[in-house]
Order: C-alpha cells, then structure tokens, then sequence
C-alpha cells in the first residue's frame, strides 16, 4: 500500500531463483577483472604469478567431474564472445546430510613446490533462507591429491588432503542485485611442498548454497631481471614461505664480472638483496642495461671506468669499441701517458733571451720547452730583417742557442723558434724582435769632418759589401746551405714556398748556366763498381730501366732501378736525362720516388732510383682489376695526393700526372715519378701536339692548360682527380677511346666522366671537385689529403656507392639518355646490329648486361667463338659507337 511504511519483505522463492543469473555473473566478472587482465592462458605470467589453471580462460570443456550427478553442476552460460563461463553452482540447503564433490582435471604443477588457488564464489546467507536453517551450510571444504600422472582421479575421498575449510569472509564485493546483496568473496590457500608432477584439486560441498565463479591455481616466480648488469633468469620461488633462494647471475654481453653478481629470490617472487655486479669491458659503456660499444670518437680504456669519453684533441679512434684513440699524424702521446691525455706537438718555446749582439750579428739562447714529448731532435730557427718577410734565414740547431751572423747593423731582425721530436715539429714562437748594433761611430761628436767622411766611407764600403755579399749569396733564386758548425745547419729562403717542416722551394735546374752543376749539386755521384745490373724491367725515352742492388761502402745493400743512358747520345739528351736527377735529387718524401744518386764519371751514365716492385700503377692495377678493398685504393690515392701536395709546397708543378708516372712498390705505397726536364712531355705517348704546338697528355689535362697552358698545381689537381678516375676503374682510360678533340670538346661543353663502377659516392664527388672547371673553385692538396684521411679514418663514409642508375654506363639501359641506339638487353643490341645468332653464346659466357658487354674485346670475341672478321668488326665497332655516345651524354656538371 502506497506510504504505508516499511516494505512487506518479498515472498519466499526457490533458493536457485536467489543464485545470481549466468548474466549476473558475466556482469560479475567483468567488474571484478579490472582490465580483464586475469584473463590471460596457461603458463602467462601475471606480474610474478605464472598461472598453471585459470577456469576463466579454458575455453572448452573444463573436463571437471561432479558426483553424485544432483550435486554440482555447471551453468552452461557464454559470454558476449561466445566463450563458455564455467560456474559451478550447488544448492541443496533444504536436505540433510549433504556430501557433494567437484573434481578438477589434473593440473601439473610444471616444477613448482607451491602452489597458490584463488577461488571467487558467492555464499548464501542461511539466515536469509526461510525453513532451512537446520541444514545449511556456509563453508565448503579445499581438498588436493598429488600424483605424477592423470590415473589418480578415481582415488578415495580419504585420500585426498584437505586444504582448508573456505567460509566467506569480509573481503566480498557487495552488488545490488535490487532486492538482494550479493557477496562475491575472494580467498586464496597456498598448497607445499609438492613433490609430484602434478595434482587433483576437490570441492566438497555439505549442504552450503554456492557458486563457484572462477579457480585459479598459480605458482609464483622472480621473473628474469637484470641488476647491476647481471642476468638472473626467471626462478620459481621455494616450496617455504619464508625461503629465500640465492641465484647466481651471468653478466650481460661485453661485460666482466667485477664481484660475482648474486641476488636473493623470495617467496612472494621478489629480487631481494643485490650483491656483486659486472662492468662494461674496455670500449664499451652501460645503456639501458646493455653494453654499447663507444662510438668513432668515443674510447673507454678500463672496465672501471664509466661512459666512453671523447678522444682528447689530436686523436681520433678507426673502429668503435676503442678502448684508447691514436694520435693523428704528427701528432704524439708517450707511452707513459694516460690516454685521457691530448696528443700534442712539442710545446712551444716560449723564453727566448738576447746574448751578445754586434752590428752583424745577434746572439740568442731559450730554455727547452716544459713539456717537449719527447725527446728534442733540434731546433729550428727562422729569421728575417722586419717588414722583409719574403727573405729569410733558417737555421737548425742541437743546442739551445745560436749566434745569428751575417746581419745588417743597425737593423731590427725578427725570430721564431720551434722545436723537433720525432712526432714532428712544434709550432713557432710567438716573433722576438732583436736590433743589431750601429756602426760604430765612436767620437764622432767632437771630431773633424775628414774622419767623419773617412768613417762614412768605410761605413758605406763595408754595406756595399754586406749587400753584394747578400745579393750574391741569395743570387741563385733558391735556397743555398752554407754549413757552419756541426750543429748547425742554415737555409735562406727567398719568395718561400715553405709550409711544411723541412720543406725548401723547388729550384728549376734550367736556372743553372752549367746542367752539370746542376746535377751535382741535387744528387749523388755514385761509383759505377757500386751497382750491380740483374734484368732490364722497361724502356725509357732515353734508355732500358734495369733492376739491380746497390751496395755503397758502409751503407747496407738496397735494390734499386736503374735508368742508363743508351750510347750515342747528343749533349742535349745528355742534359734532359740528368735533369729528371736534379729535379727528382730535390725531393724527400715517402710518396715521391727517392734518388740514390747518378753515375756521370763512367759510361754509361746511369740514374739509380728505389726499387719500386709492382712497377708503373696502371699496369699493375689492370693485372689486378677488382683485387683490392676500397680501403686499398683510397690509400694509394692518399698517397698520390701526399706526394702532390710536397712538391705543390715545394712549388713544383708535376704536369704530367697520370697512373703511367706513379710506381708502387711491394707493400702498395705510391710514388710520384717521371720528372722530365722539360716537361713538353716529349717522353709521354700520351702528349699529343695542341693548336698551339705544345704536346700536352690532353686526357689528363685541365682545360686552362690545353687552351694556355696554364700549368700550376691547380691543373695538377684536375689531372689527380683523373687518376682517382684510373685507379678507382683499376686502370680503365680515361674516356675509353674518345678521340682527344672529342675529350677537348666534350669537357668544354661540361661533361665530366662518370663515376667508375662501384665508386663511393665520396670519391666521385672528390673526382668532379677537382674537375671544376674554375681551377680557384678546385681542392688544393692538402685539403684533399685531408679529406681521404678522413674517409680512411670513417670506413663507413666509403659504403655509399654512387648509385647505380645515375652512372652513365648504366643509362645504357631504358634510362639511357642515349635516344636512339639504346639498348634494353643484350639480346636486343645484337639483333640489332644483326648479330643475334650470338646472343645465346653472350648471355651463357656471363655478358648478360650491357655493363658487362662493355668490357669485351677483340680477344674475348675470339674465345666466345665469334671467328669471322667481319662479325668481330661489327661487334667491335658498334661497342665502340655505343662508349662514344656515352661519353658524349657524360655527367654534365
Ligand atoms: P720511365 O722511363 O720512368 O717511364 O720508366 C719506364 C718503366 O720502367 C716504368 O714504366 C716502370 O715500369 C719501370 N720503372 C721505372 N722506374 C722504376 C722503379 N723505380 N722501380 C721499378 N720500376 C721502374
């Protein structure tokens, strides 16, 4: 009756009808599961939980077995994904003497000694059932039954072990059902030690109103973890609840074990107590529990030390995981010395003091530098009178002082000094400027004017003779070495080319009115009994070059070269032969051939050279076309351009640079050769006559010298970047067979050759810099000495190749800008040039591109079987149209 109170309870119904609907429980379920995590299979670890049954995720027949049959049963209800929800539910409050068993399927235990069940259920208040208070149950009882296999299903209620007697408790979510409370108790038993395989689990029921919404029976684990850059791998827990099990950890890749790395794992599957660790090895660092190598630039000398540290100024690493950097060329670190510490040249000298000082001469001595790194070769000391720069003195010295003599009175002189190790030389000091004394005057305040003249005159002999003497000393634009004490070596240098240490400027032997003291003066006069000839290895313009040893008195035996003088030759032959000795006598570098020295006194005249073994490059590069790694050639050019750049600092302009005239001796260090006199290039086969009637190697040369010859070392850049082209193609020619007014032609109009095979796209760009046709815009040298040093000390930069469709050869195919006369396939070019019965015979012999084509000759057509001359003229000809086109459609810049 409306507002007439409290509400009359609801009439008694069956107890079935207050069991929660299959519905209820799925509404149960999902609010229990935050997240439906629990969800997951067998054997999936839930935090450190591994589940070994979970009722929830079966999704078949949980094969359960209820007896008697009117015991348990299972609600036969799906969930919104069609899975099956096994509840078990049992009801029967109303009767006496109730014993109704729930037998799980067998359940392994997969190695754990305890085991953990967690059972949901709801539990009927019997308070809340009308008439049934005498025999209603609120528990239900756990029972387990150990065995190594599935046979013990059918053992005897006695044998199984009770677990426990499970009630519900307060920790129960409370639903509102409407009319009803439900309470959904949650309750966890834990079972060891097992010592089976596995087991049965039971519930038995004596007269409770249950429903049972999920089983799951789990063990726990410390799941694999690393600590202090151990491993310890996932480790099942102790049978004892209080156990902790104490696990040995590895360590992880690129580390050491520093104290053996131990942890404990507790029953409840947590890591307790870390002890002992492992370290990154030398040239690695710690990331995210990992060992990473220390990156190019990077090194870690200990394992104790932390992070990889940048390589200190003046050292660089080759490869990552360094565990030390080197130091860059020149540059030195003693052994002594930890790595952290910064390569360095000898330190600069910074006390240098004025001693006795003349009207020509200036005295001077400094202290060794603080930190020399190493020991102190000698001293080099540079000078020159103020604002006259252009003209200067060296002198080098063991001592740490030197008288400089030979000044002008009266005059400020500046001074630098440096030092030299073995690491090279130190950088200059700052300039010391010291005057020399007037001359001397003395009295002349209160003397007549006779002596005055008379002192002015001898002043004015005595400079006119400093300055003849000076002009005449300096008369040979070059340097002279005039040799004072042992000790002292001293140079003076006019309109210098110097940049280097050591390095003096090139004197044109032409300069000399007599070529003999020319030779003289540059090389070595050797006795001919000293020289031993073994075998003739070529032909020179002026002779055979001989192989042969060399044994000066004294002097440990060298193999040598030997250029002789063929008999009857005029005096010019005789001067353009030992003029290629005076030049060659001027240089001293690791890439430039050495001289031994001549034979002028006996017949026949001789030069005698380094033994160089694999001869000239280019041939020795096709004999080994595809042999070296890429590494291999970069250093060769690397050398070629170190040898380049001495004799552009010596301000010698090469003009015939090609791989013909660079030999390469066994361990494949180049060296620039052929230092003809008179570099018209007469020796050069390659020198063709120009409009101008210079014979110039056109191929090789920059187009400001083809056209004015405009030869400087700008234009012998442009010729390197050609013979990067050789030895990258390992000796191909340079614009195959283009005639050289095409090659003229083409370069003017921009085109450039294209990248050789397999070229790294670094040194392409290096080849078409020195192709600029601005020869300012052109690398000098050094730079590009740099530059491959950088791409040596950088493997990495060298793996990008140019890329295949943008070399020209390549665009033979569909890309070919080629227009007509492009070819697709082999197949295609031969049937074109009516030849197609070979195809068959070229595609099974491997030429089965164009590319590959390219590269026939006359010989290989013989071998693949093409005999007749006209086929193989027809053959050669087309190919070499086809080289033509693709030079003429060349990289345009
Ligand atoms: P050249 O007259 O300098 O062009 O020399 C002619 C040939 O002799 C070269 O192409 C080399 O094959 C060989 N040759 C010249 N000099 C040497 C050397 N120093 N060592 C080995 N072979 C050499």
């Amino acid at each position: 009756m409306p507002g007439s109170g409290r509400p009359s309870p609801p009439p008694p119904r069956p107890p079935w009808v207050l069991l929660p609907s299959p519905a209820l429980l799925l509404l149960l379920l999902l609010v229990l599961l935050p997240g439906g995590t629990l969800r997951s299979g067998l054997d999936s670890a839930v935090g450190s939980e591994v589940n070994l049954l979970d009722s929830r995720s079966v999704m078949g027949d949980l094969g359960w077995i209820a007896y008697p049959k009117n015991g348990w049963e299972e609600i036969g209800e799906v969930d919104e994904n069609y899975a099956p929800i096994h509840t078990y539910q049992v009801c029967r409050v109303m009767e006496q003497s109730q014993n109704n068993w729930l037998l799980t399927s067998w359940i392994s235990n997969r190695g754990a000694s305890r085991i953990f069940i967690e059972l949901k259920f709801t539990l009927r208040d019997c308070n809340s059932l009308p008439g049934g208070l005498g025999t209603c149950k609120e528990t239900f009882n756990m029972y387990y039954f150990e065995t190594d296999d599935e046979d013990g299903r059918n053992v005897k209620e006695n044998q199984y072990i009770k677990i426990d007697t499970i009630a519900a408790d307060e920790s129960f979510t409370e639903l509102d059902l409407g009319d009803r409370v439900m309470k959904l108790n949650t309750e966890v038993r834990d079972v060891g030690p097992l010592t089976k395989k596995g087991f049965y689990l039971a519930f038995q029921d004596v007269g409770a109103c249950i429903a049972l919404v999920s089983v799951r029976v789990y063990y726990k684990k410390c799941p694999e973890v690393i600590r202090n850059l151990a491993i310890f791998p996932d480790t099942i827990t102790g049978a004892d609840s209080s156990q902790l099990l104490e696990v040995l950890g590895s360590c992880v890749n690129h580390s050491v074990t520093d104290e053996p790395p131990r942890m404990h794992c507790s029953a409840e599957g947590e890591w307790l107590v870390p002890i002992g660790k492992c370290m990154c090895k030398a040239g690695y660092e710690e990331k995210n529990n990992t060992c990473q190598a220390c990156q190019l630039g990077f090194f870690k000398d200990l394992p104790q030390s932390q992070r990889c540290t940048k390589c200190p100024p003046h050292s660089y690493t080759r490869e990552e995981a360094s565990t030390t950097c080197l130091c860059e060329e020149h540059y030195f670190r003693k052994d002594s010395d930890p790595p952290t510490m910064a390569c360095t040249t000898p330190s600069p000298i910074t006390n240098v003091k004025k001693g006795k000082v003349a009207k020509n001469s200036i005295s001077l001595s400094w202290q060794e530098p603080d930190r020399p790194n190493g020991i102190i070769l000698e001293y080099e000391i540079k000078y020159f009178e103020k604002d006259q720069e252009t003209s200067y003195t060296i002198i080098k010295s063991k001592e740490t002082k030197i008288t400089a003599d030979g000044l002008k009175p009266a005059s400020v002189y500046v001074f630098q000094i440096r030092a030299r190790t073995a690491a090279g030389y130190g950088g200059f000091s700052r300039r010391f400027e010291f005057e020399t004394s007037p001359v001397s005057v003395a009295a002349s305040s209160d003397q007549t004017q006779i002596p005055i003249i008379a002192v002015s005159v001898t002043v004015g002999v005595i400079l006119l003779a400093v300055v003849i003497g000076f002009l005449l000393s300096g008369r040979r634009c070059g340097y002279s070495k005039a040799k004072q004490d042992p000790e002292e070596e001293k140079m003076h240098f006019h309109n210098g080319h110097i940049k280097l240490p050591g390095v003096r400027t090139y004197i044109d032997p032409h300069t000399y009115e007599d070529p003999n003291q020319a030779v003289h003066e540059f090389a070595k006069e050797i006795e001919a009994s000293c020289i031993s000839i073994e075998r003739v290895i070529g032909a020179g313009e002026f002779g055979e070059v001989c192989s042969g040893r060399l044994k000066i008195p004294g002097k440990r035996e060298l193999p040598v070269a030997i250029k002789t003088l063929k008999v009857g030759y005029t005096e010019k032959q005789r001067r353009d032969f030992l003029g290629e000795a005076s030049i060659m006598g001027q240089f001293d570098h690791p890439n430039i051939i050495h001289l031994e020295g001549v034979v002028t006194k006996s017949k026949p005249v001789m030069i005698v050279t380094e033994y160089m073994e694999n001869g000239s490059l280019d041939t020795f590069l096709k004999k080994n076309d595809g042999q070296f790694t890429v590494i291999q050639l970069v250093g060769m050019l690397r050398g070629i351009a170190s040898g380049m750049k001495y004799l552009s600092d010596m301000g010698y302009v090469h003009r015939d640079l090609a791989a013909r005239n660079i030999l390469i001796n066994s361990n494949l260090v180049c060296k620039v050769s052929d230092f003809g006199l008179s570099r018209i290039l007469e020796d050069d086969p390659e020198a063709a006559y120009t409009t101008r009637g210079g014979k110039i190697p056109i191929r090789w040369t920059a187009p400001e010298a083809i056209a004015f010859r405009k030869f400087t070392s700008a234009s012998d850049v442009w010729s390197y970047g050609i013979v990067m082209w050789e030895v990258v193609s390992y000796g191909e020619r340079p614009y195959w067979e283009m005639t050289n007014q095409d090659v003229i032609k083409a370069v003017e109009e921009g085109y450039r050759l294209p990248s050789p095979m397999d070229c790294p796209a670094a040194l392409y760009q290096l080849m078409l810099d020195c192709w600029q046709k601005d020869r300012n815009s052109r690398p000098k040298f050094d730079e590009i000495v740099c530059i491959l040093d950088k791409l040596i000390r950088n493997p990495s930069s060298l793996k990008t190749l140019v890329n295949a469709s943008s070399r020209v050869s390549n665009l033979l195919g569909e890309h070919s800008p080629l227009g007509n006369g492009v070819y697709r396939s082999v197949g295609e070019w031969l049937e074109a040039i009516k030849m197609g019965r070979y195809t068959e015979i070229f595609m099974e012999n491997g030429y089965s591109s164009m590319d590959a084509v390219a590269q026939v000759t006359l010989e290989d057509l013989r071998r693949l079987g093409v005999t007749l001359v006209g086929h193989q003229k027809k053959i050669m000809n087309s190919l070499q149209e086809m080289k033509v086109q693709l030079v003429n459609g060349m990289v345009p810049l």
